[in-house]
């Protein structure tokens, strides 16, 4: 005999009930088989609504009850030809009618019991199980009602109630066991107690009643139909990347249920566990997936974690005081409190100074806990041993399960470094003796980015998500997103990074998109984008509260590097091509670099030196493999070194720079590359990186710009430069008559930086450089002679782009 039970949405309409009977249709043509099926989806809710409405005084119950007969009506006349509805018809409205009374009479009580609501919900189970019946008849399926209320006996908790196992077994085997019939339709959900009046076993309950049967009758399987292809590996609603999983034991099915995985109601493992039957969970709308088996051995094979839960509404409730240092029997009498009051524990840890004992519990018991436990501990409480209880709310737990956690050390270590480099902030902890889960405790704002961020980290085959906000949309934005769309697919394949561009901003408009925004169309999507607004861009950011954040500056605004900090607070990683704030006060440097790393994330400005070169990178790899940085000589002007190179006394000087700008190499206002501004920023930025505590009026600059030059409008400048040709060319022809080249110079020694124009002979290391080029020279302890170096285009949007596009690769890295 098979056991199997459909859920809601399997019985919500006359299609769903339609594939109903085509899966049962199959089924017996092997087996025997009942049925137990749940109301039609959404009625239970609908019908403790209409409840809930009446007793509120609210008259517009009579709506949805409206509603919950509407539904039925209509079922049946789909489902049903006239000719055989009427005694259906008869039942829907007879019940409807007494479930209107039920209503009246608690609207004009203004009182709603345990005991009533579960009348009041017992009709949803009732009247689908009559209907299917009806139509397993019609199909010539001939089959056989059973009220489950006379077959399982509980006690009067109301709303939650518990199984008499002995007296349910021996009904169930006794009915079972005097009928011939092959086909019985049970409602699920619904019992009584020994006075006959109808209780229910939680909601979600169907489950459990189709395990009850299962175990009493000692049946071959039980099948569990719903909507989805089985137990997946997380809530499909909050992961697209969750997957089924095939095999899994009862205990981790367990686990995963009571940690919040709704597809099974959790205590329906316990009794077909104790007798090892099979527990298939099936689609009902794709009958030939696999689906999911559940039973006693685990598989050693396949993922360490096996699936990841939540539960929300979950309040954290703290006993705490000094008086409880020691002294036993503390933990007993707030257990018995909550125990006494039936309140569920879901999850519990002590601190081992025991000075504090926290307890997780379902958010619809917290006064009522605070009141039993403040009331057990008055005395204490009187005398200042112990402090009234504290509750915390808005909370939820996620939990990993999976048995083999056990034999692979370092899984909580992962689990909460992967949360806390995502800023979530964990609560409260908890890790069964057994090692079969680990719980935490975190806001509920946090959990969808949490779920997501562990599955990513603990299932090798799914994709991690990068979420990319980018702010400016210049030279070298445009040439950024060319360059992720060339490459998303071998991210994807290669390095299993989906790269999500989310948010893109530039002066005028801005553009949030949660599905990530086409690259191909980003220009027309920002277009038509809001009105911009950096600061409700930032906003955005943080509310959304996506994993794996990153914030990307390619703009040279002072406003976007202002909000750099706020990001960082939230653990969102930083990436800069804008100068401003690592070239800006020491300590705002230093105390961005400080946040990133208390708050577990990035902040990355390789751009801000030689564009795409590797120098920052390399001075942090000879820094933190041990070595000491004695000097550093540096070309670092892509623009001063394409004016050096090209500059030969017969062009004019300001033509030279003229090009140099309609080239893209310069800052947008050429003259902090000629006056050297921008090299002291760059020297300064690696003498910090260097470790040295150093500001922008510390470092001298020898310039060979005339101070006509600097002043006015940049139009100004450029008339200013051809009246000072002069000036140039005698530059110029002193260092050529030495056989030296110009090269704008930066230096750092032993703390000490300074940038100036200098005559380099043919032998110097700096000599070849050509074009835009930039050249780095750094000696140290291990590189004392001969310099590493590192040398390459030092400018340009594509090689910038290509710099923003590493770091934003280490930023994921983490
Ligand atoms: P039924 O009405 O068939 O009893 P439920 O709504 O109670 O169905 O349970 C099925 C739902 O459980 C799925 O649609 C899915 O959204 C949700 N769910 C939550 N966690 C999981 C999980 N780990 N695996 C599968 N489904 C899950
Ligand atoms: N109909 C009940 C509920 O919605 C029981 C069930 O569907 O399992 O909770
Ligand atoms: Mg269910």
């Amino acid at each position: 005999m098979k056991v199997l039970k459909f859920g809601g949405t399997s019985v919500a309409n006359a299609e769903s009930i339609s594939k109903v009977v085509a899966i049962v249709k199959e089924v017996l043509q092997k087996d025997k088989a009942i049925v137990v099926v749940s109301a039609l989806g959404g009625v239970t809710d609908l019908l403790l609504n209409a409840a809930s409405l009446a007793s509120a005084a609210d008259e517009t119950y009579k709506d949805t009850l409206h509603q919950i007969e509407h539904r039925h009506l209509e079922t049946v006349k789909q489902l049903i030809p006239v000719a055989q509805q009427s005694h259906l018809l008869s039942l829907v409205k007879k019940s409807c009618n007494e479930i209107e009374d039920i209503c009246n009479g608690i609207f004009l009580l203004r009182e709603l019991t345990p005991r009533t609501k579960d009348r009041i919900s017992s009709y949803g189970e009732l009247i689908s199980s009559q209907i299917i019946a009806a139509k397993f008849n019609h199909e010539g399926m001939s089959s056989t009602w059973k009220d489950a209320r006379e077959l399982i006996l509980t006690n009067s908790l109301f709303t939650a109630a518990e199984v008499d196992y002995p007296e349910t077994n021996q009904r169930i085997n006794d009915y079972f066991g005097s009928q011939i019939s092959s086909l019985f339709i049970l409602p699920g959900f619904i019992a009584s107690d020994k006075n006959g009046v109808t209780t229910t076993l939680g909601r979600g309950g169907s489950d459990f009643t189709a395990a009850i049967v299962a175990s009493a009758i000692k049946a071959g399987v039980l099948e569990i139909w719903t909507d989805v292809s089985g137990m997946m590996t997380a809530d499909p609603r909050l992961t697209s990347n969750a997957r089924i999983i095939p095999h899994i034991s009862y205990q981790e099915a367990m686990e995963l249920s009571h940690f919040g995985a709704k597809v099974i109601y959790p205590p329906t493992i316990q009794p077909v566990m104790s007798l090892g039957i099979p527990v298939w969970i099936k689609n009902t709308f794709a009958p030939a997936d696999e689906g999911t088996l559940i039973e006693s051995v685990s598989t050693r094979n396949g993922n360490i974690v096996r699936g990841i839960s939540s539960i929300n509404n979950i309040v954290l409730i703290s006993l705490e005081g000094s008086g409880m240092i020691g002294i036993p029997g503390f933990s007993k009498r707030l257990f018995e409190a909550l125990s006494n009051e039936k309140i569920n524990v879901i999850l519990i840890t002590q601190s081992s100074s025991e000075h504090s004992i926290c307890v997780g519990i379902d958010a619809a018991w917290a006064q009522k806990a605070k009141h039993a436990v403040d009331t057990a501990f008055v005395n204490e409480i009187a005398l200042q041993k112990v402090e009234p209880l504290k509750i915390e709310t808005e909370l939820s737990i996620v939990a990993l399960v999976g048995e083999n956690m056990k034999s692979h050390p370092g899984i909580s270590g992962r689990m909460f470094s992967a949360m806390g480099r995502n800023g979530v902030n964990i609560r409260a902890i908890a890790q069964g003796s057994s090692e079969k889960n680990i719980s935490a405790v975190i806001a509920t704002k946090d959990v969808k980015k949490s779920i997501n961020v562990l599955h990513e980290e603990f299932f090798e085959t799914t994709y991690k998500q990068v979420n990319l906000f980018i702010v400016g949309t210049g030279n070298v934005g445009k040439k950024l997103f060319g360059q992720l769309q060339q490459q998303l697919e071998f991210l994807q394949r290669q390095m299993k990074l989906v790269v999500n561009v989310v948010g893109i901003c530039n002066s005028r408009k801005m553009l949030i998109d949660e599905n990530g925004i086409q690259l191909s169309q980003w220009e027309k999507r920002v277009a038509d984008g809001d009105h911009a607004s950096i600061q409700q861009f930032i906003h955005e950011i943080i509310e959304r509260n996506l994993r794996n954040s990153i914030f990307v500056d390619i703009t040279a605004s002072d406003q976007v590097a202002a909000v750099y900090e706020q990001l960082l607070k939230k653990s969102i990683s930083v990436v800069a091509c804008n100068k401003v704030a690592a070239s800006s006060a020491y300590n705002n440097y230093k105390r961005l670099k400080d946040i990133a790393s208390e708050f577990n994330c990035h902040f990355l400005f390789e751009t801000n030196v030689g564009a795409g070169l590797p120098v920052i990178a390399t001075l942090n790899d000879l820094l933190n493999s041990g070595d000491r940085i004695h000097r550093i000589q540096a070309v670092l002007s892509g623009t001063l070194n394409f004016v050096f190179n090209n500059y030969d006394g017969k062009r004019k000087f300001a033509d030279v720079v003229k090009q140099a700008q309609d080239e893209g190499y310069t800052e947008p206002d050429p003259r902090l590359d000629l006056s050297g501004t921008d090299v002291m920023r760059k020297i300064m930025i690696l003498a910090r990186e260097a470790g040295e505590k150093i500001e922008m009026d510390e470092i001298r600059n020898n310039s060979f710009m005339p101070a006509s030059c600097m002043k006015g409008t940049v139009e100004d400048f450029y008339s200013a430069m051809s009246k000072e040709e002069e000036h140039f060319r005698k530059i110029f022809e002193k260092a050529n008559s030495e056989g030296c080249k110009l090269k704008f110079v930066a230096s750092f020694n032993e703390g000490k930086a300074s940038v100036g124009l200098q005559h380099i002979d043919p032998q110097h290391d700096l000599y070849h450089l050509y074009g835009k080029d930039n050249v780095v020279l750094f000696y140290t302890d291990r590189y004392k002679e001969q310099p590493m170096v590192v040398k390459g285009a030092g400018a340009g949007a594509e090689v910038t782009a290509s710099g923003v596009f590493a770091d934003i690769l280490r930023a994921v890295k983490i």
